[in-house]
């Protein structure tokens, strides 16, 4: 139970502040019982975030939980028209959003599905966004949250999804990950599970377990 639910007379606390056998017992309700999430990106989402921004570097700025209602808006030429279809994207979110640094014009999102991406309420809620995207033309590129990411095929993901068309992020960067340095291949990005470094990242040779070599990531 959080501080701010204690604080709300419950059923039975209520009726006796009715009948005022309860007034001064009852702590004051406070007037902004706000407290700062610990949350406010998930474990997937902050770890998809380091990636992200490994691949972007400086040309883009990367946004997360962006309204909907602030990036689109319904031009039906009816008023009443334009509320309804403005309600119907008011509270939905794109995970991650990618604006041109200088200007701050979206040129991507991303949305990072995970599991839940394959209910049915979900789907449905997915298609409706893919729609809106679509209709207003701005990329929306869908990636497959996983344990671990390699840089390089999101960047090409990004690409595919139409971010190298932006004129704003005509070549993304590539920081190419280190190579193994007992097998040779490239390393991928994990994020430490446990430990003294949990959630940290680091490069991971993907022959892991046969292979355990790691490197910092930068
Ligand atoms: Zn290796």
């Amino acid at each position: 139970m959080t501080k701010a639910q204690e604080v709300r007379p419950g059923c039975l606390g209520r009726i006796l502040q009715v009948f005022g056998l309860q007034t001064k017992a009852q702590p004051q309700t406070e007037r902004f019982p706000y407290r700062l999430t610990d949350k406010f990106l998930s474990a997937a989402e902050l770890s998809f975030y380091h990636v992200l921004r490994q691949v972007i570097g400086e040309q883009a700025v990367i946004c997360s939980k962006v309204s909907l209602g602030d990036l689109f808006y319904p031009q039906t030429g009816d008023r009443s028209q334009n509320t309804s279809y403005r309600n119907k994207i008011d509270r939905k979110r794109v995970d991650f959003l990618l604006c041109d640094p200088q200007t701050m014009t979206p040129l991507m999102g991303i949305e990072l599905d995970d599991a839940s991406h394959k209910r049915t309420d979900r789907r449905a809620r997915d298609e409706f966004v893919d729609g809106v995207f679509e209709a207003a033309k701005l990329p929306l590129a869908r990636v497959r949250a996983q344990a671990s990411y390699a840089p390089r095929e999101i960047a090409t993901q990004l690409k595919q999804a139409g971010l190298g068309k932006s004129p704003a992020v005509a070549e993304v960067p590539l920081e190419e990950p280190p190579l193994c340095p007992d097998c040779g291949i490239p390393m991928i990005v994990r994020t430490a599970k446990r430990g003294p470094h949990q959630g940290e990242q680091f490069y991971a040779c993907p022959n892991y377990p046969d292979c355990r070599q790691i490197l910092p990531f930068p």
